[in-house]
């Protein structure tokens, strides 16, 4: 699991971010933490066990890397390319996700809990175990992905495209959902009510 290194202030207990010694609330220049953030990405084809939480990412092409570990969770990603990329124990919670591109991932055992995703689109991607439980998504696509075993629990969906998907054991219970469509999805094969949750 994730281990990240500590903050290096006495007591604050939150991970480390991206390469530095602190936090980014203890960060002594937030400025030149987040531009160093987007350097290291930018510059590595794979990144460990790093926090980039709650970091301002934008405009960056991360297309084709490898994340293990890493937590983005409190971040805000506006336009960041993910295209080809492979995630396993990413952590996005709390994310506001807006147009960015995660198609074509390889996603594993990754969480989107309470994350806020507009326009972005996860089509033709592998997106296995992956929760997006609580999260807000609106304009965006899912369309030719695989998506076994991934969770969409008291999620709210508007204007969602979920067309040609595998939904195999799929947990399709959103709070809320507005002109979603899962046409050629095998919708069956999903749970969609409580009555009929795997145990
Ligand atoms: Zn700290």
């Amino acid at each position: 699991m994730q281990c990240f290194v500590p903050c290096a202030v006495d007591g604050c207990g939150k991970p480390a971010f991206a390469s530095g010694d602190t936090c980014l609330d203890h960060a002594p220049d937030r400025e030149a933490a987040l531009a160093a953030a987007s350097a290291l990405l930018e510059s590595s084809d794979s990144a460990r066990d790093l926090s980039f939480a709650g970091a301002a990412l934008e405009g960056l092409n991360l297309s084709g890397r490898r994340f293990y570990a890493c937590s983005f969770m409190g971040a805000s990603l506006r336009s960041v390319l993910f295209t080809n990329s492979i995630f396993r124990l990413c952590f996005f919670d709390g994310a506001l996700i807006d147009s960015c591109d995660f198609s074509r991932i390889d996603a594993q055992f990754c969480s989107f809990g309470g994350a806020t995703i507009s326009n972005v689109s996860f089509e033709n991607s592998e997106l296995l175990h992956v929760s997006f439980g609580g999260a807000a998504i609106s304009d965006s696509t899912f369309n030719k992905s695989n998506l076994y075993d991934s969770r969409f629990i008291r999620s709210v969906l508007k204007n969602v495209d979920i067309v040609d998907c595998d939904l195999k054991r799929v947990y399709m219970l959103p709070l809320k959902q507005d002109n979603v469509s899962y046409k050629y999805s095998n919708t069956m094969e999903a749970v969609r009510d409580l009555e009929h949750l795997y145990l």
